[in-house]
Parts: C-alpha cells; structure tokens; sequence
C-alpha cells in the first residue's frame, strides 16, 4: 500500500520508504526526513529575487541579502522533479517539515483502498477558456471585425 503525501512524495507502507511519484526513485525511511534522499542546490537568493533598487547605489535593494537567507532546493535524483523549496539562514540545517507518525498511518489505511492519484474535479478555468474559444472560433459571427 502506497499513500500520497505530497504532489511529489508518497509512503509506500510495506517498505517504509519515501518514493518519487514521479519516476518510483526511492529516497529513504519513512521515518526519517525525506530531505536526505533528494539532491539539494544551495541557491544565493539574489539569483531568485533580483535587486529591484541599484546595488551600488543602496544598501537594502528588496533583494535577500545572501549573508541572511539561503534558499535550498530539493530535487529528485533520478527524474530531476523539484520536490520542495525553502529559505533558511546561511548553514542551517534543512528542515524536517514533514514527520509521520508510521504506525498510526498503518493503522489509518489498513481498511482502506490506495489512492493512486488523488481525485481531483473539473478544471473550471480550462474549460471557460475553451468555452471562449470555441463560441468565437469563427463560426458565423464575427464581432464587427468583417470577413472576406
Ligand atoms: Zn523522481
């Protein structure tokens, strides 16, 4: 039994480990921080989020300062799939942000159905811009803009 935790992370129970959804890479115990098993780039924030004042001109620019704020990003090894972002202090540990209670969740799903993808409803935002588009596709009526 596999139960999804993340869009990117689930558990698979039998082994204890935590997988990629994306490509089945297992990265490490269940029981431990799932951070361990991804690849990490250690980001220098102004990369990210670029001066929005001249840096030669002022001293607070709207931009991390790089000595105050790292920003770490966890990916998968295998299919190179972003998994989780967070800014830290320069040094600082990454965090254990997600911490199972293993046997708990065992007992959670012992009388249930996996859940391979999540349900999700209709895509309302799609489906109006389909909708659009399909109702001025040019099918008779052309808003003034003439036809030839
Ligand atoms: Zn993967």
């Amino acid at each position: 039994m596999k139960v999804l935790m993340t869009e990117y992370l689930r558990i698979d129970l039998d082994t204890e480990m935590w997988e990629c959804r994306r490509c089945n890479r297992v990265h490490g115990s269940a029981r431990d921080n799932y951070k361990r098993g991804l690849l990490v780039y250690d980001r220098d924030p102004t990369e990210i989020h670029k001066p929005l004042l001249n840096p030669a001109l002022y001293e607070r620019t709207y931009s991390p300062d790089p000595k105050w704020c790292r920003i770490l990003e966890y990916y998968c090894a295998d299919c190179g799939t972003m998994v989780e972002t967070e800014y830290l202090p320069p040094g600082h540990p990454p965090l254990h942000d997600i911490e199972i209670d293993i046997d708990a969740l065992k007992l959670q799903w012992q009388d249930r159905e996996e859940v391979k993808e999540p349900p999700i409803g209709r895509d309302l935002a799609l489906e109006k811009v389909l909708e659009h588009r399909a109702a001025h596709s040019g099918h008779g009526h052309d808003h003034g803009r003439g036809r030839s």
